[in-house]
């Protein structure tokens, strides 16, 4: 709790987060001030018409700011080894977030969910999950709105999504059920080591809500508690929410057949695994199991994630724009019973792509690699599979074609960050569609 006597609060950085909560504190007695290193932060117009008497200091972390702050709020863009916040916090100035805030704000059921990846793809399920059993519920955090304007939605249940690098100034979430899905190599350009960052998701437990852990990944299992009430999930093995392998394969939850998975409208089985993870979130706030399971028949999906894009010539062209590292695209490729051709590459953002030539030999025919980081792929594939490099996207969709047959997928599933060569993974992925869709259709 902030004390708005002697409260002072210094929101660093002014992006749609940063706006949300000056939008929260204005409407409470708590003192803040807003400074942006850049000198014209996306939203400091709105900012100056819609709140005049707010103090905001851009083109540098203003020092005489720094001074007087109590609690530096930290958007998620800015890194905590930044010089000016790393010497306050050392100054013994309090890092929160707008998670924080949000959290101190409701009374209501919290859902937090994170991990490398699925994380959009489960709070979008969950949401429509929870919606359809009844529970009015309001999406956002990572994804879409930001936590504080979500309040306005006026909800019964909240589910957000939280990124590491939200949860690593978040303090007090004390959700009422929380999971990280899986812990891979990713943003390790910004943290420390794989540790750190798993260290970094763990904190979305701080609390005593339910965990729900993937008991296929060590890692997450690693963070049980059990002192805590915990439910598990698993594709690959026994679990509270697991797959039950036989003539047909069926989502389960202890005896109880859920549903045949093949009702799932979803490609790959990692998507399989986001489903028992939404089903087991859902059902420790007390979901109707049967509500949960009709809407996620319903589920289609996110665009950009294993989103079928067309079928040329006997050839399906299967867009996974979004998997922007490693554990992405193996558990893509993962889902495969016959090799596909890959597309990959981009910024690998310090990432060793040695990890992710098991699953590139096993499951492709062929590679076809973009982007920046082109050749330090294929130095780490070794020449394991014929590998192919392609400068625009166009050329890729040409080259993978000429390495499949008829009955083939063709995965754009670059296990790299697109900004390099796009504007975004949603560019990256409507560039791939629009090469695919030039095809000639037989
Ligand atoms: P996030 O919000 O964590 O980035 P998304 O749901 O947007 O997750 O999916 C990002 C990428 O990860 C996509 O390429 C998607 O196919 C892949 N993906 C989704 N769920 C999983 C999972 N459980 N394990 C591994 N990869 C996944």
């Amino acid at each position: 709790q902030l004390d708005p006597a002697n409260a002072r609060l210094l929101i660093v950085g002014l992006g749609a987060t940063g706006y949300s909560a000056a939008q929260f504190l204005q409407k409470t007695p708590i003192k803040f001030a807003v400074v942006d290193s850049r000198k014209q932060p996306p939203l400091i117009d709105n900012l100056r018409e819609q709140m005049p008497d707010v103090p905001v200091f851009s083109g540098g972390f203003d020092q005489a700011a720094l001074d007087v702050a109590t609690h530096l709020l930290v958007s998620p863009g800015v890194s905590l080894h930044e010089t000016a916040i790393h010497k306050a916090v050392q100054a013994g100035v309090v890092v929160i977030s707008d998670i924080d805030l949000f959290a101190c704000a409701t009374d209501k059921p919290i859902i937090g969910i994170t991990g490398s990846n699925g994380k959009s793809t489960v709070t979008t399920m969950l949401g429509e999950m929870a919606n359809a059993a009844g529970a009015k519920t309001a999406i956002g955090g990572n994804l879409g709105t930001p936590a504080l304007d979500l309040l306005q939605q006026d909800a019964d249940l909240y589910v957000l999504e939280l990124s590491s690098f939200q949860l690593e100034r978040t303090r007090a979430l004390n959700a009422q059920a929380a999971t990280v899905l899986n812990v891979s190599p990713d943003h390790l350009d910004r943290h420390a080591s794989i540790e750190s960052y798993a260290a970094e998701k763990q904190r979305i437990f701080r609390g005593g809500g339910t965990m729900v852990l993937n008991a296929d990944d060590a890692l997450v299992m690693a963070m049980r508690d059990a002192n805590r009430p915990t439910l598990t999930f698993s594709i690959q093995g026994p679990a509270d929410f697991y797959l039950q392998r036989g003539e047909t394969v069926n989502l389960m939850h202890g005896n109880q057949v859920l549903m045949p998975a093949a009702h799932l409208r979803l490609e790959g089985s990692h998507n399989l695994a986001n489903a028992l993870a939404a089903l087991a979130l859902g059902s420790a706030v007390g979901l109707s199991m049967t509500a949960m399971c009709s809407a996620l028949r319903n589920f289609k999906g996110l665009p950009h994630r294993m989103q079928k894009v067309a079928e040329r010539a006997g050839i399906n062209w299967i867009n996974d724009s979004k998997a922007t590292n490693i554990g992405a695209c193996v558990a893509a490729l993962q889902g495969y019973d016959r090799k596909v051709v890959l597309i990959a590459g981009g910024d690998a953002k310090g990432a060793d792509m040695a990890e992710l030539a098991p699953a590139v030999r096993e499951k492709t025919k062929g590679v076809v690699l973009i982007g920046k980081d082109a050749q330090l792929i294929a130095d780490a594939l070794q020449d394991s599979v014929p590998v192919r490099f392609a400068g625009t996207m166009k050329e890729a969709v040409k080259t993978a074609a000429s390495l499949a047959d008829a009955g083939d997928s063709v995965l754009l599933s670059p296990a790299c960050a697109s900004l390099d060569q796009y504007r975004s993974y949603v560019d990256r992925g409507n560039k791939f569609a629009e090469a695919v869709m030039e095809l000639p259709s037989c």
